[in-house]
């Protein structure tokens, strides 16, 4: 098989488990030396074992541990790889979480919380990326592009979601710093789109297809009747990364099975 990332340096946030740890191993199927970032000490285990996952399939890369709301860390991040491994070529800005509540009893505690990881964690990733792109410029044999940014967002950056205001204004948040992020350097040949998922099968909407009558619930939601997978991100991810998809910056792309297609008025208007 054609190795279309082979030679390229991709962080992976959040790769420990779930949609990140799907997408570390497609990218490292396609060739990419990836950066496994988990956020503590305790989830090293999981991005270690994620790693070795990779290594045996004859991928190459690393775990991290950065917590990637954490300015200092994330700016030492970005140097630890670019000293061990010479440049980024590919971020995927995937680390994410939730902490829903009712409006009117969410927390502040609750709102920076989830507005640190999913927001302003994808802004200092972005930022560090976007330093090490521009100093590197455009190398042809790598890529068209001088970089590669891909942000995890979700189906929420245009689905209203009731009871998660503070997820859902972080997925609109980054809709509108990708795109602008996007304008701001298109003409420096730094590539930025978002994944926006529909429902994925990860620890972080166990709920909502850990038992048959969740799961039946989830698909009334799901004009294509099946939960998505970390490997349908992934396979998205590769293209993305790719120069196969070299005119495309600014894109929000929705992998959903039609969740964003209003399942409710196909029996309905
Ligand atoms: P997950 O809980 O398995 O993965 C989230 C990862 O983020 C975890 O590995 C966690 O350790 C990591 N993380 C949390 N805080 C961090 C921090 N401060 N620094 C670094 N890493 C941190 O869930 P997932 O479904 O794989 O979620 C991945 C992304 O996909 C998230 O951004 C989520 O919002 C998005 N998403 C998921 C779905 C879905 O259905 N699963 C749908 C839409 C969007």
């Amino acid at each position: 098989m054609e190795k279309k990332l082979q030679g390229q340096i991709a962080i992976i946030t959040g790769a420990s488990s779930g949609i990140g740890a799907g997408v570390a191993k497609s990218l490292a199927v396609a060739g990419a030396t990836v950066v496994i970032n988990h956020p503590v000490a305790a989830t090293k285990p999981a991005a270690d074992a994620v790693l070795a996952e990779i290594i045996t399939a004859g991928g190459t890369g690393i775990s991290y541990q950065c917590d990637v709301s954490k300015e200092d860390e994330v700016v030492k991040m970005f140097s630890d790889v670019v000293a061990q491994f010479g440049t980024v070529d590919i971020l995927v800005n995937n680390a994410g979480l939730q902490r829903d509540s009712p409006f009117t009893e969410m927390t502040l505690e609750q709102w920076n919380f989830v507005i640190g990881v999913n927001l302003t964690g994808q802004f200092l990733c972005a930022r560090e990326a976007i330093k090490e792109f521009l100093r590197r410029g455009v190398v042809a044999e790598r890529s068209s592009a001088a970089g590669k940014i891909i942000c995890m967002s979700s189906v929420h950056e245009v689905i209203p979601w009731a009871g998660h205001a503070n997820y859902a204004a972080s997925k609109g948040g980054i809709m509108l710093m990708m795109k602008s992020i996007a304008q701001e350097f298109a003409p420096k040949k730094i590539r930025i789109n978002s994944i926006c998922p529909g429902a994925i099968q990860t620890p972080i909407n166990k709920a909502a297809w850990d038992t048959p009558q969740a799961l039946q619930s989830l698909l009334t939601l799901i004009p294509y009747q099946r939960i998505g997978q970390p490997d349908d991100i992934g396979k998205a991810a590769v293209w993305l990364a790719s120069d196969d998809s070299d005119y495309i910056t600014g894109a929000s792309i929705f992998i959903d099975g039609g969740m964003t297609l209003y399942p409710g008025f196909s029996t309905n208007g």
